[in-house]
This record gives C-alpha cells, sequence and structure tokens, in this order.
C-alpha cells in the first residue's frame, strides 16, 4: 500500500491511497487542475483512480469531488445520508457514478471500514483502509477521540489524523469567542494534545508513519504540532514500543513524497 496527502487543511483536503496502481481518493477539496498536477508530483497516473470516497459534506473535503469525478468517469462513495446533502453541492453526476456504501465495501483491491467522528457536519466519518499488506487509518475533524475511532483505530501500519490547534494559541488567539468554542467542542477539531492521547492507544510496534493532517493555519504551525506530539509519546509507556515510528506533518497545499508501506 502506497498514500499520500495531496492536500491538507480547512483549504481544503484529499487523500491518495493505492495498492498495484489501483488508487482511490479520500475526499477532494481542492479544484481538478491542483488534484491533477499534485497527483503528477508524486508520480501517479490519474488514470489509477478508481473512485473517491467521502468523509462529510463540509466544503473543504468536497468541492472539487464533482468536477474531478466527472472528467475522470469515475464514482463517488458516500453514505445515503451524506448523499442527501451532496448532491445539491457536487453537481450532476451519471446514475451509475452515485455509489452508496454502508460501514464497509471494497474499492480499488482495497478493503475500507467506516467508523464515525464526532463533527458538526451531518455525518462524519474516518476510515481503515487495508490491503494485502498494510492497514491506513484516517481521522480527520473530529472534536473528540471516540468509541469507534479506538475500537478502528489500533494497531494500523500508517496513520493520517487531525492535529488541528494548539489549545493555548486557539484561546488567545484572534477567532471570535463563537468560533474557538466551535472549534475546541466534542464536535469541532482534535488539540494536538487530543490526538496524541489518542496515539498512544493506538500505535503499536509495527506502526511506521504518522502524519499530522488537518493543521489550523491560525492556531497551530507545523513545529508546534510535531514537537506536542513527539514530546507526548516520548514521555509515555509506549515509547520503547515505537523505535521506527516517523511523525511527519502533512503540507497545507502540495503533496508529502509517497509513502509505500510495502517497503
Ligand atoms: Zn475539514
Ligand atoms: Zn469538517
Amino acid at each position: 500500500m502506497y498514500f499520500a496527502t495531496l492536500a491538507s487543511g480547512s483549504s481544503g483536503n484529499a487523500i491518495l491511497v493505492g495498492q498495484n496502481n489501483r488508487s482511490l481518493m479520500v475526499d477532494c477539496g481542492i479544484a481538478t487542475k491542483r488534484i491533477l498536477a499534485n497527483l503528477d508530483v508524486i508520480n501517479i497516473a490519474a488514470g489509477q483512480l478508481e473512485g473517491i470516497v467521502i468523509t462529510h459534506e463540509h466544503s473543504d473535503h468536497i468541492k472539487g469531488v464533482g468536477t474531478l469525478a466527472r472528467k475522470l468517469k469515475i464514482p463517488v462513495y458516500a453514505t445515503a445520508g451524506l448523499w442527501d446533502e451532496l448532491e445539491d453541492k457536487i453537481g450532476t453526476l451519471r446514475p451509475e457514478q452515485k455509489n452508496i456504501i454502508g460501514r464497509s465495501f471494497e474499492l480499488a483491491g482495497m478493503k475500507i471500514n467506516l467508523f464515525a467522528t464526532s463533527h458538526d457536519s451531518r455525518e462524519s466519518y474516518g476510515l481503515k483502509i487495508i490491503s494485502h499488506d498494510a492497514a491506513l487509518g484516517i481521522a480527520t475533524d473530529s472534536g473528540m477521540i471516540t468509541e469507534e475511532m479506538h475500537r478502528h483505530l489500533q494497531g494500523c501500519d500508517a496513520y493520517v489524523v487531525e492535529a488541528n490547534h494548539d489549545v493555548e494559541r486557539l484561546w488567545q488567539g484572534r477567532y471570535p469567542y463563537h468560533l474557538k468554542k466551535r472549534v475546541s467542542g466534542n464536535r469541532g477539531h482534535l488539540s494536538n494534545v487530543q490526538l496524541a492521547e489518542g496515539l498512544i492507544e493506538w500505535l503499536d510496534e509495527n506502526t511506521k508513519k504518522v502524519v499530522l493532517a488537518h493543521l489550523s493555519e491560525e492556531n497551530n504551525t507545523p513545529q508546534i504540532a510535531l514537537a506536542t506530539v513527539v514530546d507526548i509519546l516520548r514521555d509515555s509507556r509506549i515509547r520503547r514500543k515505537c523505535q521506527s515510528l516517523k511523525i511527519r506533518v502533512a503540507p497545507r497545499h502540495c503533496p508529502h513524497e509517497l509513502i509505500d508501506l510495502s517497503s
């Protein structure tokens, strides 16, 4: 299995996940032109994309979905509840491009399990994507770590997970009070510390990579997110377990290098 974030944060999110030259995209919150350019950067042919899976209906996750699906003639996968919200927002697709999914399905030769996150959208999901050689846990846009997140995110080989804000920066920052409440609330976004506490429960000796994603431009920096998570993990009981673990931050507008979990 290989993966890369193509863009990450409130200005747009997309994650490429593939195996054996068959790929899927998780969300598509940036313009088609940029998606295609960013795929080019990581040497992934757009022709290997077999579908787009939607985590929730916020525009930073879906604003490029309709255009990309129409251009590449690929299907879109979302729950029935999310389709109620998507219909108006992504424009017309051919009937065969609309796939209503349950909590478990297969795409591009990989198994995908959906689990609920806690977010102020109609519905919101994280994903565990399993190939023949690896498991990738993806969870952004959650105000708290849900029971379902704990159940599904144990012992993955890699993670793309939200480290949205530094709590102090958020409360001392420029956001109006209602927005501070929203971001830090149970249906908002995960702080660096909340995520680190989740990782302590999830990581095991097989975990190779953690990509910190969906960082707030205003209330976080890549340096603060990385230092906070690394410090908490270093001081925790799992320190010895994760000798081969590498942690990095997802860039906001461009891809990080393609991470190949089979090598
Ligand atoms: Zn988002
Ligand atoms: Zn959201």
